[in-house]
């Protein structure tokens, strides 16, 4: 249970010990002081239960987000464009007649974002790189990596 529900709950059992105790008391001035600190306890326990609320309210958003991805993932399956490369694509697509479809970033992919993967020729060696854009994450289909191809790798502006 978080804290706030306690500090609420405490709030209010403090709350209603005082309002208890006003009814035997006779002296006005220290009555008044009760009924000050009541109402302070009352102000806390509304606080409390807004913050509650907001984070009741943080928690049903996450959980939506969570549900609309898991549902959105499904329509994906790992696809292994070259030995020891795992990508992500479209059941659909990847199903089709169609030899060339769009692939997911791997590693953006793991982290509940879809990013596609573009397909770059990298010279010297005619190399073709499965590029991502977002989280610099890279593989070489064909070729291997040369020194060069540094300054042609992508700059991520995603996760780093
Ligand atoms: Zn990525």
């Amino acid at each position: 249970m978080p804290a706030e529900i306690f500090a609420g709950i405490g709030a209010f059992k403090s709350a209603f010990d005082i309002a208890r105790a006003l009814k035997d008391m006779d002296d006005t001035a220290k009555r008044n002081a009760a009924i000050i600190d009541l109402q302070q306890l009352i102000l806390e326990a509304q606080s409390a239960q807004q913050d509650t609320i907001k984070r009741s309210e943080e928690l049903e958003g996450r959980v939506k987000e969570l549900e609309s991805w898991e549902v959105e993932r499904e329509r994906y399956i790992r696809f292994q464009p070259g030995p020891g490369i795992f990508t992500y694509a479209d059941k659909e697509e990847s199903n089709g007649e169609e030899h060339s479809f769009p692939q997911l970033c791997p590693s953006c992919f793991h982290s509940r974002h879809k990013s596609f993967l573009n397909t770059e020729t990298w010279n010297p060696g005619r190399c073709e790189v499965l590029v991502c854009r977002d989280c610099g994450w890279q593989a070489y289909v064909h070729g291997s990596a040369e020194p060069e191809h540094q300054k042609l790798a992508p700059k991520p502006y995603r996760g780093k």
